[in-house]
């Protein structure tokens, strides 16, 4: 980066928050994906929209890269500044602005995080639902369409934002939504820009729905003999309509990992972890109801209780697995599926995946959000053994292509980052040139986060 270019940024944004500091840099070169990671030249620390706008001028000017960084949470390479320039760091933009009960509205500047939120929003008896496992920032969480354990009630990031502020590529500042709860006016630019992963325009305000605290929540695990009668069950109780707020699947191999970690003596089989949100005086009937097709099913053991705590220590032990298995594995990675089938098709997807997996030569855990019909293969890789990689690229390749097959999608929550760009012209056919239109339209000199999506020099 030029001393001019410096000087420059440093006008703008006072010294001591753009740093050029190695460790500083280093942080921002990486995020918790497998791919290899790529030092900015600068990070920079904006507090407001206006230094945002002021520095993606000087950025369009010289046609310099810029990366937006949330937490750097992301599993598919997102973050990586593949170019150098700027990466944007939003942690010193981690204000509420306003919580509004009354019209079930928050709006955040982009760094929040979602436990910070929901810690906030706790106290007006709000939650916002998103659940990543991960802490993520709101701003990385619109970026890559988050969603997570919770979508199967509440849905997606997409489904629950109301309004963007974004800053563009040349420093113009547009709004995308509105307070109101439907609008039927004018392109849907929020959701253009949900998923975009930091390569349309930088978020600089966000307002999100939220909802009251459920009355009664329940959570507890369910056995079964097989990923498929998992799947089969949850299909067959959410399309009677009952109150799943969610239903992750974690394969025997998980729950094993999850007891010498934690102490606990589950059952090392295929496992649901449950959450049901209803009001008390019909949440009886509900888990009766739940229960019962769960046993038409081959649910050989359920359980379900009442405890915070309990279920507090169940969701964290889900969210943890991902480091368990880094753990129990020193010096490798994971690399994940994440495919997203019709919810109909998740039995034999899971099963499809179970076998390619078994067939590999690698260790693997198939775990996910199966209510929705998004589910990952953990693969257990060394990133530095090609013959890993090719291993891993090939069962990732096969998931995928049958979940296309299927009617699905490669990704259903994690994104396309580096990880799932091959397969974007398979999935979208012509409307990946829309989509690059689009691109050329709103990012002319191709400065933000390049080599995403698209490959660096394919779009223009
Ligand atoms: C253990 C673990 C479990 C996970 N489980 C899930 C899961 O169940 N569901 C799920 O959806 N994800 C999951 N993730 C992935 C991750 O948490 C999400 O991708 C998250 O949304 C990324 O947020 P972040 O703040 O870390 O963003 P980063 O990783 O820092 O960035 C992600 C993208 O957002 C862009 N970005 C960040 N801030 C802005 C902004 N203000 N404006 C524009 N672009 C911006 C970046 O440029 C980048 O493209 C998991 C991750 C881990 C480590």
């Amino acid at each position: 980066m030029s001393l001019d270019i410096m000087k420059q940024l440093q006008k703008v944004i006072p010294k001591e928050r753009v740093s050029t500091n190695e460790t500083i840099r280093k942080q921002h070169s990486r995020d918790e994906s497998f791919h290899p990671p790529n030092l900015p030249d600068v990070v920079v620390c904006p507090k407001t929209t206006n230094e945002i706008s002021d520095l993606m001028k000087i950025a369009y000017h010289s046609e310099i890269p810029v990366v937006p960084f949330g937490v750097g949470s992301g599993l598919e390479g997102q973050a990586i500044p593949l170019k150098g320039g700027i990466s944007i760091n939003f942690g010193q933009m981690n204000q509420i602005l306003e919580i509004n009960p009354d019209d079930l509205l928050v709006k955040v500047q982009p760094g929040v995080t979602r436990k910070e939120l929901n810690k906030e929003l706790g106290k007006h008896g709000l939650f916002f639902s998103v659940d990543p496992g991960a802490d993520a920032s709101i701003g990385g969480m619109v970026s890559t369409n988050a969603s997570g354990t919770t979508a199967v009630k509440y849905g997606n990031m997409k489904e629950n934002i109301l309004d963007l502020e974004v800053v563009l590529s040349d420093g113009r500042v547009i709004r995308t939504g509105s307070k109101a709860k439907k609008s039927s006016s004018g392109y849907n630019l929020t959701e253009l820009f949900v998923g975009s992963e930091g390569t349309l325009g930088v978020f600089s305000e966000i307002t999100l729905k939220v909802y009251g605290i459920p009355e009664s929540i329940v959570a507890g695990i369910a056995l079964f003999p097989s990923v498929y009668d998992a799947a089969k069950a949850t299909v067959a109780a959410l399309s009677i309509g009952s109150s799943i707020a969610r239903s992750d699947l974690i394969d025997a191999l998980s729950i094993k990992q999850i007891n010498q970690a934690n102490g606990t003596n589950y059952k090392e089989g295929v496992t649901l972890f449950l959450e049901i949100h209803s009001h008390k005086s019909t949440m009886r009937h509900e888990v009766d109801m739940i229960k019962e097709i769960f046993e038409q099913n081959g649910c050989s053991h359920f359980e379900v209780g009442e405890d915070t705590k309990a279920r507090a220590e169940l969701w964290e032990m889900r969210h943890n697995l991902y480091y368990l298995y880094l753990h129990h594995n020193p010096g490798k990675t994971m690399m994940n599926t994440d495919v997203c089938v019709p919810i109909s098709k998740t039995p034999q997807a899971l099963e499809f995946a179970r076998k390619v997996l078994e067939k590999s030569n690698l260790m693997g855990a198939v775990i996910g959000h199966i209510g929705d019909g998004n589910f990952h293969a953990g693969l257990i890789i060394n990133p530095n053994d090609p013959s890993d990689m090719e291993m891993a690229n090939n069962v990732n390749e096969q998931i995928v292509q049958h979940a296309l097959k299927l009617g699905g999608s490669c990704t259903g929550e994690h994104g396309v980052g580096l990880g799932k760009m091959k397969y974007q012209k398979l999935q979208h056919g012509e409307a990946l040139n829309i989509m690059k239109d689009i691109k050329i339209v709103l990012d002319p000199k191709n400065i933000l986060n390049l080599g995403k999506i698209f490959e660096a020099d394919r779009v223009i």
